[in-house]
């Protein structure tokens, strides 16, 4: 039976012994409101009476669902309700886990399924569905579900003489509430009562009616959050769902908070737990990066993915969802390649979908500065500077990456260094603008270490040159820029031609190499 729900319709039982209080069927003698039987049987007035209870009891339930923290000591248990809704919450997920085991019963090998996925307790928590690529079937109008139950005609009575049958006697009235409980909706459980010869009170059953209403309400309230969720707020129940199963692995300890919202990601602090996974010891501090799943965000990074030889296989039979997991996974990949060159960057803990683990850099939940908001000594600037010079140089010749954001917002300076992150939209050099790419980040990179007054700092054509090894010669941009066009597009012909792309550009008319 549900505690919560029924506490909450019958939220005025006021002063009485103790059983009354308790009791789930209401305090039936108490109440002093005296009422018209046909206010009574208003289902107008129930409902009205039923919108005021709920948003009085329900608000903390979703409340709970926008927080953007889970952690395992911050369950607050000093609260009865918030007690009861745990509860309640505990026997909704058996409940679901019984409605799983019965769909997937029914459902067997038939290629056509049905779901019941509407009847279920919806919990902020409580959607692991690996199968988020699937959308949510459309259940809710069910065509089996039973019509509205018949009622007495207006006249009053049926039948004739002195067989006649007033809506007003109490055993046909009784029998009818419990006929019905069936049309509550179909996850309200209504006991055995319907099978029996029970009659309930006018009474029990509009307070059964009304909780019945403010579950399905919630329910669908609740249902409508979880499709149209997106991470726009906080995160969405499925992000949710990894999280606190990371959390509840043991894999992290805390997450604390929010450390950044940019447009196509959230990233959280945590502290690392004490569980290892696949032999990874997990860092003290974590930083968390979810790519938000709002799918706009992403149309306009197509560029950056769709023509990576390494996703473009994939790229055209996936779907927007999938692409985001795309973006999590290369930041991934490049990440570990960044890593084995030894270049200062998060290290991967765990990627989990479009949830990507890495190491904090920074401490005590203070994340590193951007190189944009530091201010450094002279001395510091030009080491950062000589320092990033070669980092780009091994991105480019050891990861065989080009950054492709790089600028003084994706450059953290900790422990006296310059770490690089963000790096999902990186590309490979022979990405067909992997050189565009390079050459907006050395532009980014010259300029801001110019302006910082860093005296030997190259110029934008200069620092391309001395990255990619090129030797690209014209004195200005517009040429310079025409003539990196120019060997993308070399390489795209070569592509086009030969089915397969040259390992690394040459300028200077030298036979290209070739990956073999
Ligand atoms: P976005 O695509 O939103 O720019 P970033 O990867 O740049 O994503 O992360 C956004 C911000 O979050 C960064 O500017 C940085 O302040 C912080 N951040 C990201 N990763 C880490 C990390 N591993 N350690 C510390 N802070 C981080
Ligand atoms: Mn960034």
């Amino acid at each position: 039976m549900d505690s919560v729900g029924v506490a909450a319709a019958a939220p005025d039982a006021g002063p009485g012994p103790a059983w009354q209080s308790k009791c789930p069927w209401g305090a039936p003698s108490t109440t002093s409101i005296s009422c018209s039987l046909a206010d009574v049987m208003s289902e107008q007035l129930a409902k009205e009476l039923q919108l005021e209870e709920e948003n009085a009891a329900f608000p903390e339930v979703v409340a709970a669902a926008e927080g953007p923290f889970i952690t395992g000591e911050n369950i607050d248990t000093s609260s009865d309700l918030m007690l009861a809704q745990m509860l309640q919450m505990e026997f909704d997920r058996e409940y679901d886990a019984q409605l799983r085991r019965e769909e997937k019963k029914i459902n067997g090998d038939s290629k056509v399924s049905i779901s019941f996925e509407n009847y279920r307790k919806v919990h902020p928590y409580d959607s692991d569905s690996s199968e988020d690529e699937v959308d949510w079937q459309d259940t809710r109008h069910d065509p089996y579900r039973a019509d509205k139950p018949t009622t007495t005609p207006r006249r009053g009575f049926i039948g004739k003489g002195k067989d006649i049958t007033t809506k007003h006697d109490e055993v046909v009235c009784g029998r009818k509430n419990t006929a019905r409980m069936e049309n509550f909706a179909p996850e309200f459980q209504v006991g055995d009562g319907i099978g029996m010869d029970l009659k309930l009170s006018n009474q029990v059953f509009n307070a059964l009616k009304q909780h019945a209403y403010s579950e399905e309400r919630r329910s669908a309230r609740l249902h409508e959050k979880k499709e149209h969720s997106t991470a726009e707020k906080a995160v969405d129940p499925k992000t949710r769902l990894l999280l606190y199963k990371m959390v509840n692995s043991g894999m992290l300890e805390t997450i604390t908070g929010c450390i950044s919202t940019g447009k196509e990601s959230v990233v959280f602090h945590a502290y690392g737990g004490n569980s290892s996974t696949e032999d990874k010891v997990i860092p003290p501090e974590c930083a968390i990066k979810v790519f938000k799943t709002t799918l706009n965000e992403f149309k306009n990074r197509d560029k950056y993915i769709k023509d990576d030889y390494r996703f473009k296989d994939r790229f055209s039979k996936l779907n927007p969802r999938k692409i985001i997991r795309m973006w999590a996974e290369k930041e991934m990949h490049n990440l570990t390649r960044m890593q084995n060159a030894g270049i200062p960057c998060p290290q991967v803990v765990i990627l989990k979908k479009h949830v990507l683990v890495m190491s904090f850099i920074g401490q005590d939940q203070v994340p590193a500065p951007k190189l944009k908001d530091v201010t450094l000594s002279s001395e510091d600037m030009k080491k950062a500077y000589y320092q990033i010079l070669s980092m780009m140089q091994q991105l480019y010749r050891e990861c065989n990456l080009v950054h492709a954001d790089l600028s003084e917002y994706n450059m953290l300076w900790h422990d006296g260094k310059v770490w690089l992150i963000d790096v999902s939209q990186s590309v490979e050099p022979t990405h067909p603008h992997g050189l565009e790419f390079l050459f907006r980040d050395c532009r980014n990179v010259s300029q801001f270490f110019q302006k910082g007054g860093v005296a030997e700092a190259l110029n934008e054509r200069e620092l391309f040159n001395a990255v990619s090894g090129l030797n690209i010669t014209a004195d200005n941009e517009v040429d310079f820029q025409a003539e990196i066009e120019a060997l993308e597009k070399m390489n795209e012909d070569h592509v086009q031609n030969h089915g397969k792309k040259l390992s690394t550009f040459s300028s200077d008319g030298d036979p290209p190499i070739y990956d073999e």
